[in-house]
């Protein structure tokens, strides 16, 4: 494998060329994403500080550790189990989180359940 280095992204939100250091490319590997961030620091920070939003959990396999909450906007967002902080959402509990858009759907970082 060849080693990281800084790569020129294009920004998938304002097309605006940006730098994708390699230490954004360590956290995001360690954060487990599959792929590289699209968008720049810019829309990355509007996107932090927008998305944190609500949902209400459809089902919750606490076996296989995932399961999927409706967002208030009528998505179905993915909850993996290593995005729960505290408490294990069960179906009909309400859920705060981060919106993430990933290469397979909306997906919730950061779960806190409500109540
Ligand atoms: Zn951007």
């Amino acid at each position: 494998m060849s080693p990281l280095r800084d790569r020129e992204l294009v920004c998938a939100r304002c097309q605006t060329r940006f730098l994708y250091t390699v230490a954004e490319q360590r956290q995001h590997a360690r954060e487990g994403h599959s792929a590289p961030y699209v968008l720049c620091p810019g829309c990355r920070a509007l996107q932090h500080l927008l998305r944190r939003r609500r949902g209400v959990v459809k089902w919750y396999d606490r076996r296989k550790g995932y399961g999927f909450a409706q967002d208030e906007q009528g998505g179905d967002v993915f909850i993996h189990v290593s995005e729960v902080r505290g408490k294990v959402p069960r179906r009909g509990q309400t859920v705060e989180y981060r919106l993430e858009e990933t290469e397979r759907g909306s997906a919730a970082k950061e779960v806190v359940v409500q109540g």
